[in-house]
Parts: structure tokens; sequence; C-alpha cells
């Protein structure tokens, strides 16, 4: 199977700080991965520069070349939405803005695009909710319309940080269904996830993460007892204020606080 997208020694700083540090490794095309680590572990960080958000500050992230050709291709949500339910916005809206390529800014939603939205909002049970304003919504409620918004992007590669945290049974369960629909369409989806349990019953692929990748494979191999004890240990014996690790010709491009006391040179 091919690489639908290709991380090369990725290293992400934060005012000098590595908050993602060499990861290297590959996505299948079609492949279903979680990616698991302790807090502040880089998970959000990592994804963000995977949907073109956040820059890497060394190494690179290739996608596969037919993928590449429009960023838009990657579908993203955010840990906590990044949607801000105090500004008005309706529900059609917001799923609407997945085919924002084929309605532009101001273009009226009609026709083969909003049978397309249509659809999505009956797949995550939402349909009759058109209009409704998204801040009347509950979490949950808020949640499908995003996943909505995902299905009528229609991206072969999908990235989904958190997408469960504060959902009740029902919704993680319908919610699910869906990433497994995505799976069985073939597209690459990735998904940040704290429950263990899960990860074990739904996604065949695990990258565990603690700043440095710590292993990377088949879920029943990642999630070892050792290799879960070895993330733990390396979150703690990692601080925010660790330095760049000496890579000649790369520490110029950042600029290492030197007044932050414990910081220490590695790798
Ligand atoms: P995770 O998603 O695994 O919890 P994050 O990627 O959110 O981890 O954060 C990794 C590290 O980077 C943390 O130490 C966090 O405090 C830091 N960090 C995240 N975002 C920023 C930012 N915008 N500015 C500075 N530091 C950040
Ligand atoms: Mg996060």
């Amino acid at each position: 199977m091919p690489a639908a997208l290709k991380l090369i020694d990725v290293t992400i700083a934060y005012h000098g700080h590595p908050a993602v540090h060499h990861v290297s490794g590959a996505f299948e095309k079609g492949s279903l991965t979680a990616i698991v680590g302790p807090n502040g572990a880089g998970k959000s960080t990592l994804l963000g520069a995977m949907a073109g958000l956040t820059r890497v500050n060394q190494g690179a992230i290739e996608f596969d070349q037919f993928d590449a050709q429009q960023h838009h291709q990657i579908a993203f949500l955010r840990q906590l939405s990044g949607i801000n339910q105090d500004f008005p916005l309706r529900v059609l809206e917001v799923v609407a803005m997945g085919a924002w390529q084929e309605i532009g800014a101001w273009g009226a939603i009609k026709g083969a695009v909003l049978t397309r939205i249509e659809a999505a909002l009956a797949q995550v049970a939402m349909e009759g909710f058109e209009d409704r304003l998204i801040d009347e919504l509950s979490v949950g409620q808020l949640q499908r319309v995003l996943f909505a918004r995902l299905i009528v992007q229609d991206a072969p590669i999908i990235l989904l940080d958190e997408p469960f945290n504060a959902l009740d049974a029902t919704t993680t369960t319908d919610l699910l269904k869906i990433i497994h629909s995505w799976h069985a369409d073939g597209r690459t989806v990735v998904a940040v996830l704290h429950d263990l349990q899960m990860v074990k019953d739904h996604f065949p692929r695990t990258l565990l993460m603690a700043r440095e990748l710590i292993d990377w494979g088949n879920t029943a191999d990642v999630l070892a007892t050792d290799n879960l004890a070895r993330a733990q240990t390396n979150s703690l014996a990692w601080q925010d204020t660790a330095s760049w690790c000496h890579v000649p010709g790369t520490l110029e491009a950042v600029n290492v606080k030197s007044h932050h006391h414990g910081a220490h040179d590695h790798g």
C-alpha cells in the first residue's frame, strides 16, 4: 500500500522548544490510525501540521502525489471543534463550509450541494436542524453537525483531534460508525484518542508518541504495557523548556532561550 501521508523527521517547536521531535513514518492509504499519548505529548501539534496549519521547523510532511494536488483534500476537525459557538451561524451554513470550494464565500447553497448537505445531516441524524443556530445545540449535536461538514467535504484524508471528548455513549457510537464508513470507503483516517479500549476495538493502527515517537504499527503490538510505560516516562522526563536538540545548522533557525533553567542538550 502506498503512503497517503509521510512524516519525515518531523520536528515542530514553540518558542524554540520542541513539541514534536524527530517523528518519522507513514500513514498508508486507506489506513485507520489512532494517535495516542499523554497530555502535552504533541498530538494536536502534529495533527495541525498534517492539516497544514502549523509550520514544521525541521523535516517534512509529504502527501501522496494525487491527493497533494489540493490541500483542501484534507479534512480536519480540531480539538474542541474550533467553532465559536457565540457567533450566530446556522447549522446549514456550518455544514456548507465543507463545500466552500464549490459554493464560494457568498454563494447560495442550492442544487447538488444542498442535496449533499441534506444527505450528510441525515447520516448524522440531524435532519430538520438546518435553520437552528449552533449555539443552541448540545455538545453532541454540535459534533454531529461538524461530522456532517466532514462528510460534505468528501476528502480522501480525514484528521480528527479528540472527536469524542465530552460526548455521550450514543453519540460516540453513532460517530464511530461514520468513521468506519470512511474507512470502508478507502479514506485515510487519523484520530487523536484517549480511550485505549476504543482504540483497541476500532483502530487497527496506532501511533504512540510522547514528543518523540514511541511506537507506530498494529494496535495490539503498540499498546503493549512497556510501550505505554515508556510514553509516560518520556512525558515526565520532558519539560516544556527542553531545548532544541543539537543538529548542526538548525540551531540558528530557532531562538533557544537561555534563561530557562533545566534546559539541556540531548539527542
Ligand atoms: P497534546 O495534544 O498531545 O496534548 P499539544 O500538541 O497540544 O499536546 O501540546 C504539546 C506541547 O506544546 C505542550 O507542552 C503545549 O503546552 C505546547 N503548545 C501547544 N500549543 C502551543 C502554542 N500555540 N504555543 C506554545 N506552546 C504550545
Ligand atoms: Mg491535544
